[in-house]
């Protein structure tokens, strides 16, 4: 592949054309982002977060060109793009301002057996950091670990998806514009192998998000070099209604979570279980609120096209093996699918071996089930190998049953309120992938811990040394029973 060439996949028009890196100038580009991370991190905390409100602003004052850059690339509603942006420069101002709090060196308690010592702790930036991203968040995925790893200090080289180059460049132009002097933040294009050569190029650490398939692909490239990895990858997420619901919000968060982004979202909802009590108000109002949303490339309808005709094919695929083992759509269904469309599709009565309840869809279909309770609600959202997302509407037990979700994150009488609160760790478990992005955790993941010891008097006990003696190994046995050899 010499070019990357981006289409809008609604009208097949052009909108980006970039030469695609090869090996060679993927590690050249880690080369040149070397020099540019020692002297990013020389800048220290301040320099750095100054810097990184400014690219904030400069984000912030352009969001709706960004949007549009989006819709161009994606074909989703231009409201969308606008909203994803929002999230994104709430995470840059956030790891800005908190970076020097979270990873500054600090002096830590010192423990009795090296008493003579202090003890401080610092989180060091590792240096050069690949960031590999998939097309259907371009700017909120990436930037979940480009605005964290630029705030602890690393460089970074980013390969955005071959379907959304136009989008991964726009973020990189617009960080020069700040940052001027250096090559900090550069993006390389093209697919599969310029990721897979950016997993062998020598990075310090790679952040990935995509498919669970190809984040194993990264990670056994990875480990190849024993380079140290942070995997954001699929999920199935569900939604659980509890009989003390509001009923009327659960239906207008699930239609939400389930069709945000024609369903193209790792944490979207793909499946609600909801008690007997309340299942039929439910459903009927989930039905009404999904049937009245649009369907167009115009930028305002209120779903856009299913981005790649790969993808478009998968979700045919679950709709159709849903059907084929008995379930009903009692709204769109197989017809629904008219690509570059699927309209909205709500099924009931999926059997739990259906690839809809089972695989990651990703697509706008919603499969809704009755449960007799929340446990049997919570077994059921918890029988798959992934674990992102998930949301709880109810009262009484919502929080309980949010916190028995297997799952890296959940809501309470919300959906995915997480994706905005930059404060929080963002990653999930099992098929999800592993790591953190986001929060204080997510600071951590593109920083080394460094641990410092100083001695600051004579040892309190004489261990470290061929010049000890016995009386000082009784001593170290009588000072151990002392502090440690009561029974508590
Ligand atoms: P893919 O896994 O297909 O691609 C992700 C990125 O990896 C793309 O840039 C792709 O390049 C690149 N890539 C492909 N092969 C390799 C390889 N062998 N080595 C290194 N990189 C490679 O994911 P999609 O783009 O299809 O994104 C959709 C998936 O992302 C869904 O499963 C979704 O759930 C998940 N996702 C997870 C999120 C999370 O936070 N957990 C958030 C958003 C999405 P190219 O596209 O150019 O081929």
């Amino acid at each position: 592949m010499d070019e990357v060439v981006s289409r809008n996949p609604a009208t097949g028009a052009e909108v980006g054309r970039f030469p695609a890196a090869g090996a060679a100038a993927v590690t050249a580009a880690v080369a040149r982002a070397r020099p540019a991370g020692r002297w990013w991190a020389g800048l220290g905390f301040r320099e750095r977060r100054q810097r990184l409100l400014r690219w904030r602003a400069l984000v912030t004052r352009r969001m709706t060109e960004l949007a549009e850059v989006l819709h161009a690339e994606t074909g989703k509603p231009v409201a969308e793009g606008t909203i994803e942006t929002a999230a994104a420069i709430g995470d840059i101002d956030w790891a800005a301002r908190h970076a020097r709090r979270v990873l500054a060196p600090r002096r830590v308690r010192r423990v009795l057996p090296v008493a003579e010592a202090s003890a401080h702790l610092e989180y060091r930036p590792y240096g050069v950091v690949g960031v590999i991203g998939p097309w259907n968040y371009p700017v909120f995925t990436p930037i979940g670990s480009i605005a964290y790893a630029l705030a602890a200090g690393n460089a970074v080289v980013h390969k955005p998806s071959e379907h959304t180059p136009s989008v991964g460049q726009w973020l990189a132009d617009t960080f020069a514009e700040v940052v001027p002097e250096q090559l900090v933040f550069q993006v390389v294009h093209g697919a599969g192998e310029t990721g897979e050569a950016l997993c062998r190029s020598g990075v310090d650490k790679l952040s990935f998000t995509g498919s669970t398939a190809t984040a194993k692909r990264v990670m056994a490239t990875c480990a190849e070099t024993l380079t140290p990895v942070v995997l954001e990858a699929g999920g199935k997420d569900a939604l659980i209604v509890d009989a003390d619901a509001d009923l009327d919000a659960a239906a207008e968060a699930c239609v939400w979570g389930a069709f945000t982004n024609a369903g193209q979202t790792c944490v979207g909802i793909e499946r609600a279980y909801v008690a007997a009590e309340v299942y039929d108000g439910f459903l009927s109002r989930v039905v009404a609120r999904a049937s009245a949303l649009t369907v167009g490339s115009d930028g305002t309808s209120d779903l856009g096209p299913i981005i790649t005709p790969a993808q478009l094919e998968v979700v045919r695929r679950h709709i159709q093996d849903a059907l084929d083992r008995g379930a009903s759509a009692v709204l769109g269904g197989a017809g629904a699918v008219q690509p570059p469309y699927v309209h909205p599709t709500v099924l009931v009565d999926v059997p739990p071996d259906a690839l809809a309840a089972r695989e990651e869809t990703f697509g706008p279909t919603l499969v809704v089930h009755k449960v007799e309770s929340m446990a049997e609600a919570l077994r059921l959202a918890n029988d798959t190998g992934y674990g992102l997302g998930g949301a709880v509407f109810g009262e009484r037990q919502a929080i309980a049953v949010a916190r028995a979700l297997r799952s890296g994150m959940a809501t309470v009488n919300d959906v995915l309120s997480f994706a905005g609160m930059s404060s929080l760790p963002w990653g999930g478990l099992g098929d999800s992938g592993l790591g953190r992005l986001r929060g204080e955790d997510g600071l951590r993941e593109f920083a080394h811990a460094k641990s410092i010891v100083v001695r600051r008097a004579p040892s309190v006990l004489r261990t470290r040394t061929f010049e000890r003696t016995e009386r000082d190994i009784a001593r170290v046995v009588a000072a151990y029973r002392l502090w440690f050899g009561r029974r508590p």
